[in-house]
């Protein structure tokens, strides 16, 4: 069974653990690095991405999650899990991982639209849209060439999107009840990982 930690600085841990159950998968919170050992996969939940890169820091996570990231680690980050895997964040000096070549905005959409639902197209997913929560939601200004992009809006703008074994969206996969988001991240992501590390054995 695949091991999914998720990030439980603050923010919506609790519902991915919630999701991540019904997939199948055994999921539990990370609080410090001594919770990361075997596993297979790491969920960075959305919350407020300074306070959670500041508690991270604190917890003495920050070096040990760089590294296993780096070395292969399937991650998914949601909303400000998202700010803290890009590489930069546009207009402004903020702390990350820097491990996933995008740059993202935060608080992209502005105050009128704060927050906000959409169906949106995800072909990785199924023909059937995902129903997408955005909260004060980051945008993706730009991707590196290794980077596929998941998702858009109908304006063009990137809010999913993956470079090998890590996967971002904008908006908040844990709310609506639907699981594909999830299931692709264990099947295709973490599947992957698993697939990959029995070759090298
Ligand atoms: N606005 C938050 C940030 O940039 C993200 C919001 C969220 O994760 N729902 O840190």
């Amino acid at each position: 069974m695949d091991r999914i930690g998720v990030l439980a600085m603050q923010g919506a841990f609790a519902e991915h653990i919630g999701v991540l159950r019904q997939v199948g998968a055994e999921a539990f919170p990370v609080r410090l690095p001594g919770d990361l050992e075997g596993i297979s996969g790491l969920v960075i939940p959305g919350g407020e991405s300074t306070t959670v890169i500041r508690l991270m820091e604190e917890y003495g996570l920050t070096r040990e999650l760089h590294r296993l990231i780096e070395g292969g680690l399937p991650v998914l980050g949601t909303c400000a899990g998202m700010v803290l895997l890009a590489r930069s964040v546009r207009g402004m000096t903020q702390e990350t991982l820097g491990v996933m070549d995008i740059e993202v905005r935060r608080n992209a959409f502005g105050r009128q639209v704060d927050s906000f639902e959409v169906d949106l197209d995800m072909p990785a997913l199924g023909a059937s849209p995902f129903h997408a929560v955005f909260i004060r939601a980051p945008w993706i200004e730009s991707v590196g060439t290794d980077v596929d992009v998941l998702a858009s809006l109908s304006d063009g703008t990137a809010v999913a999107a993956r470079e090998k074994n890590m996967v971002v969206a904008a908006f908040h996969p844990e709310l609506t009840g639907d699981l594909r988001f999830h299931t692709y991240f264990i099947e295709s992501v973490c599947g992957n990982f698993k697939a990959s590390a029995a070759e090298v054995r």
